[in-house]
């Protein structure tokens, strides 16, 4: 396990006193990279102040405008949430994902995205991410304070590596690298503008198909090669459609 290559991206924190709580719970984890996607207030103080003596990790941190900056490069990225969404997504508890996490963080970028302190990470947001995290809880309360679930998060990430009790690795030996997911959200627009030209995806009516695709392929997990031959296959079935039909705009399309 390579604790660097795992970030922790707060989405939209509201509280300053929540980024200074992470900031700490990383560090006494040994983690340090942190990735504050729009924060309402930052730098503030009360983040000093509650990162105690991890001011370190709070100075370390990248601060972007979107969620796609914070995890461009990132070829394995984890959703934290406190309820289940509509359309179930591959579901593990900490312990199960930090393993995932830990033989992904030999060779490739780790993300772990935590959400809003009022709603969470939006359904959009969730079906950017691999796999989706869930802290078992009392039925009546299933809702940790923003720091604490880092926390617990940070925690089993340490377990593993003070055990060494590693998983054996299904990826340490590929052949190819996985793919970023900046080139996935590249992949979506192309499938989504084919499968319009095709006459298969209605833009006036979409459902959920996008979404679903997604959750295929996040499933899967694939290399760059495969989404390679993927795209191959799709600017080939291309040549065969009219042109004119492909109005895709924006990255996900409407649903
Ligand atoms: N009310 C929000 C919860 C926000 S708590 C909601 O219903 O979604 C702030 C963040 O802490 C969440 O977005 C998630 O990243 C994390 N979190 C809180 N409780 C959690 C749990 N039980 N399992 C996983 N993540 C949790």
């Amino acid at each position: 396990m390579n604790l660097d290559n795992i970030r922790i991206v707060l989405v939209n924190t509201s509280h300053p006193g929540n980024i200074g709580g992470v900031a700490r719970a990383m560090k006494n984890m040994g983690l340090s990279r942190l990735y504050l996607v729009e924060p309402r207030q930052y730098p503030d103080e009360q983040a000093t102040w509650r990162a105690a003596t991890a001011a370190d990790v709070l100075d370390g941190a990248v601060v972007t405008r979107t969620l796609d900056e914070a995890i461009a490069d990132c070829q394995f990225v984890v959703g934290t949430s406190a309820r289940s969404r509509n359309i179930p997504w591959p579901l593990q508890d900490p312990r199960a994902c930090a393993g995932r996490m830990a033989e992904a963080s030999v060779h490739e970028q780790v993300a772990v995205l935590f959400g809003r302190e009022d709603r969470g990470l939006t359904n959009e947001e969730l079906r950017r991410c691999n796999l989706h995290l869930n802290i078992p809880t009392s039925e009546d309360y299933s809702s940790l304070n923003l720091a604490m679930a880092v926390q617990v998060v940070c925690y089993e990430l340490r377990m593993l590596l003070d055990a060494g009790r590693l998983p054996a690795s299904e990826d340490a030996e590929w052949d190819t690298p996985f793919a970023t997911r900046e080139n996935m959200e590249r992949f979506y627009v192309h499938l989504e503008e084919t499968l319009v030209q095709l006459g298969f995806l209605d833009p006036a009516a979409p459902r959920q198909l996008m979404t679903r695709l997604r959750r295929l392929y996040s499933r899967v997990r694939l290399d760059e090669m495969e989404l390679n031959i993927l795209r191959g296959i799709l600017t080939e079935t291309q040549k065969f459609l009219p042109r004119d039909s492909a109005t895709v705009s924006s990255p996900g399309g409407s649903e």
